[in-house]
């Protein structure tokens, strides 16, 4: 059951094989025995999940099921799930019980399936490790002295220790993806705007979009199909027909042209990652694709232009926790601007606060057009680079993520290094495109160090989701390195 598709599991749950009950309970005591090593889960809350089970098991018997219904989903903690507490990985939300539902639970929901828990995360989404997560740090199944990448790393544990069928993440700048890669999993950030931010606690608005993580691209195709979709009550939701994400996971790849950015592939990598990738565009050219020299020549700028856009939106919706409407307030202030310093002071991390002071000044009167005005131009070239490179390709392929997990604490006291982890990531949030890791082997074990997983990215055009699935699709029916699983999971 533990390796079973979404497809597989879906099949079992309405042959009656399994119950969505045993199934729910299956993960709740894998949750149970396996949480307390890994810290994936923030809450869980078995009795509501049951009863979401049982209400599953009805529709399964009376012959109303979907596709996912009874299928146990890890949600990140970023979205809001009514009646749950909702923390954000911070101090400041640590007692928030959620007045409504997040339009991607309500879209779990409506398709029956059932909330597992709410997965651990970096404080705010800010972060590519998890240590800056109030809850504490999560550890990397494979090695449990290294991290889970960040922000989504709750979800990509759960998802690699076999805590949840499935799971939801966010990306801002890689927060899907480097994960996934560090996890050995897969993951896919749609195109900006495809799934809706309605009850996602924002970050940087303009940049955040909500996908799914799981063990395969066939898995995430069907997570797709529930997870996308127009909502109104987000002014950034796109008004595209649905479309069905695995509509094309079985086409052949003969004729598909594959862009390698050359930027990508100069210094930076390292050789664990670069023999990796450098296998799998070899298995790329077997299963019939061509390779084309690409050039993203701004795609160096896409880390600094995104420390003064993603701060700056950070400052501006983080200012809503002031300790009046929600959240966390100081015991003790003197007036009403005293209170929101020292609950501000207390109720944020270190990370965060750092993100605060960088946005509000590359904002502020005389700045504005130095930093903000500067980037958003730079923003705009970023994203023409892709467009001129879809006139010769059809995707882009490159590492996720420039090294495997490192050891928790190794970039902690330096966040330009821990910057430089979604150095592969980030344009592809700039310009609003999709993309997705796919695991494609691992590094090379060391003294008494297991090898660690690396991902594959796979940069697809706007809308071209159910392209860049049948891709992925394609190499995960070639290889196996997708349903590997941790040793002693
Ligand atoms: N690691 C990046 C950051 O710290 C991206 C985080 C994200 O995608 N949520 O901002």
């Amino acid at each position: 059951m533990l390796n079973s598709s979404l497809q597989q599991l879906g099949s079992a749950l309405r042959a009656r094989k399994i119950s969505s009950v045993e199934l729910t309970q299956l993960y709740l005591d894998r949750i149970a025995a396996l949480n307390p090593a890994l810290n994936a889960y923030i809450t869980t809350k078995a009795e509501t999940s049951l009863a979401q089970a049982r209400a599953a098991d009805a529709l399964l018997a009376g012959g109303k099921a979907q596709a996912l219904t009874g299928i146990p989903i890890a949600q990140k903690d970023i979205f809001c799930a009514k009646g749950w507490r909702t923390t954000c990985g911070s101090k400041m939300l640590e007692n928030f019980i959620a007045p409504y539902d997040a339009h991607v639970i309500e879209q779990f929901n409506n398709a029956g399936a059932v909330n597992l828990g709410k997965t651990n995360m970096d404080e705010f989404a800010m972060g590519s490790s998890n240590e800056t997560s109030h809850f504490g740090t999560v550890k990397n199944p494979w090695d449990r002295n290294a991290v889970p990448g960040g922000s989504s790393g709750g979800a990509a544990c759960a998802v690699a220790a076999r805590l949840c069928a499935a799971a939801t993440g966010t990306d801002t700048g890689g927060s899907i993806r480097q994960p996934a890669a560090l996890c050995g999993i897969s993951g896919i950030k749609p195109t900006y705007g495809t799934v809706s931010r309605y009850g996602m606690i924002a970050f940087a608005s303009s940049l955040d979009q909500a996908g799914p993580m799981g063990r395969s691209a066939e898995d995430l195709a069907l997570m797709m199909n529930v997870m996308a979709g127009f909502d109104e009550r987000d002014s950034t939701s796109l008004q595209h027909d649905k479309e069905d994400y695995a509509r094309d996971l079985n086409k052949p790849l003969s004729g598909l042209r594959i862009g390698l950015p050359k930027e990508f592939f100069a210094e930076g990598m390292s050789s664990d990652v670069a023999k990796a990738i450098e296998a799998a565009i070899a298995e790329y050219k077997k299963l019939g694709a061509t390779i084309v020299d690409i050039s993203l020549p701004n795609s160096k700028l896409s880390v600094p232009v995104y420390y003064v856009l993603a701060p700056a939106e950070a400052s501006s919706n983080l200012s809503r926790f002031d300790g009046v409407r929600y959240g966390y307030r100081a015991p003790e202030y003197t007036d009403l601007a005293d209170m929101y310093e020292k609950s501000r002071a207390q109720g944020f991390g270190a990370e965060v606060k750092r993100r605060i002071m960088i946005g509000t000044y590359v904002l502020s009167h005389g700045y504005y057009d130095a930093y903000y005005l500067q980037a958003q131009k730079i923003r705009r070239l970023i994203a023409q680079d892709f467009t001129e490179a879809y006139k010769k390709c059809d995707v882009i392929m490159g590492p996720t993520s420039p090294s495997t997990a490192f050891k928790l604490g190794e970039k902690g006291d330096d966040p330009v290094q821990m910057y430089l982890s979604d150095i592969y990531t980030i344009a592809v949030n700039l310009a609003g495109l999709p993309g997705m890791s796919i695991p494609c082997g691992f590094g090379a074990a060391s003294n008494g160090n297991p090898g660690m997983p690396v991902g594959l990215q796979i940069i697809g055009n706007y809308f071209d989701e159910a392209r860049m699935l049948n891709v992925a699709h394609q190499y995960q029916l070639a290889t196996d390195w997708h349903s590997r699983a941790p040793q002693g999971i």
